[in-house]
């Protein structure tokens, strides 16, 4: 893939005022009406979200963006591979632009088309066993294609058990990419103990991993994390027992197992959600996902449920921080002088492969927490 480069915005930009710059984005909105539809992710701040047409996860806004019948350029306010998963789902007819190009993901990163293919050429050397491919939605399409080649298939928080268990109706084993954390919450939640997992490891010589690790393996997790997720402790769950044994705390399986295991319910971004919505009123939750949507939880129930971060510290999407008002005002202003910048294309032959992973995703689309075992 190509380097992403963001070249700075023109010197204009710097002078608008928030007023100025939201102005102009209502105005563009107006007047291109159903042809443009803004999506925001869970995480993206509050300055930006609030112009979405749509909020939700990665998954659920690349629904969105295939089923909008009238649109002609969707503007995702997120990071680089629900971009290329919106392409890749939607027509040709309809444009993806990011806002700003360097909103990557740190974990999809982990994960490169290069590395993965040594990894796969390592280990159906090492055991005869029918190997399966899962990756995470957040993963880049050429790691999405890669597992559609190989039947294998996607999955989400959401649905990363089912997934799984449909993995192991097809094959014997599984490489879980690019997320361990994941991959061992899940499978533990299933009922496999941690002795059935090894991780690989693209920097270590054969993966860190000897033949016969590989072949004992039932879940070969590779060595990728969110660097936001992982900033929870298991120090904070204790900190948060020890100061209020009645809050619960409720985290996202991207956070590393002992955190998991340390807290009360773990699940997806929209079961996150949920059960804030559906908690009782006076009741108090340390939740461990991302800053910006833990800050819009807590304002929403404020003075009706007690909710915070699990970790004192800003456990911040820097990288998602990155879609701010100015990009979104410079690629509607754009737009509206009819050019398109930004589009985030995904290659004919790429995202055929990759959609055939993303289509086995969606027939196993099926809901439920991860859970604490
Ligand atoms: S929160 Fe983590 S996984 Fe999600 S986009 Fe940011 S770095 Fe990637």
């Amino acid at each position: 893939m190509a380097p992403i480069y963001q070249p700075p915005l023109p010197p204009q930009y710097a002078g608008l005022t928030d007023a100025e710059l939201a102005e102009r984005i209502l105005a563009h909105k107006r007047n291109l009406g159903k042809r443009l539809v803004i999506l925001g992710h869970h995480y993206q701040q509050d300055e930006v979200i609030r112009f979405a047409d749509f909020t939700g996860d990665s998954l659920k806004l690349s629904q969105l963006a295939a089923s909008q019948a009238n649109a002609q350029y969707v503007v995702f306010c997120g990071v680089h591979f629900m971009a290329e998963s919106a392409d890749i789902l939607t027509e040709d007819r309809v444009a993806i632009i990011l806002p700003d190009l360097s909103a990557g993901c740190s974990m999809a990163d982990m994960a490169t088309e290069e590395q993965v293919e040594d990894a796969w050429a390592r280990l159906t050397a090492a055991t005869a066993d029918r190997i399966i491919p899962i990756t995470y939605v957040n993963s880049a399409a050429s790691i999405k294609a890669f597992c559609g080649r190989h039947d294998g298939a996607c999955c989400t928080s959401s649905n990363a058990r089912r997934v799984l268990e449909w993995a192991l109706e097809q094959g014997d084993k599984v490489v879980f990419l690019p997320d361990q954390h994941l991959g061992r919450n899940t499978a533990y939640a299933m009922g496999h103990p941690l002795a059935a997992m090894a991780v690989y490891d693209p920097f270590a010589d054969d993966g860190g991993l000897s033949d016969e690790q590989i072949r004992e393996a039932k879940f070969l997790l590779w060595k990728g994390h969110c660097s936001v997720h992982q900033l929870f402790k298991e120090e904070h769950c204790d900190q948060v027992r020890a100061a209020d044994p009645t809050c619960r705390i409720l985290v996202h399986p991207e956070c590393a197992w002992a955190v998991v295991q340390k807290s009360d319910l773990a699940g997806s971004t929209e079961y996150i959600i949920r059960t804030l919505d559906e908690a009782p009123e006076g009741s108090s939750w340390a939740v461990g996902t991302e800053v910006n949507l833990v800050n819009r939880l807590a304002q929403k129930y404020a003075g009706r449920k007690n909710i915070r971060s699990l970790s004192g510290i800003q456990c911040l999407c820097t990288t998602m921080y990155r879609i701010d008002m100015r990009h979104l005002c410079w690629c509607l202003d754009e737009l509206a002088a009819g050019r398109v910048v930004n589009q985030i294309r995904v290659d004919a032959d790429t995202a055929k492969n990759a959609r055939l992973a993303l289509q086995r995703m969606l027939d196993n689309v099926h809901t439920q927490p991860v859970g604490v075992r």
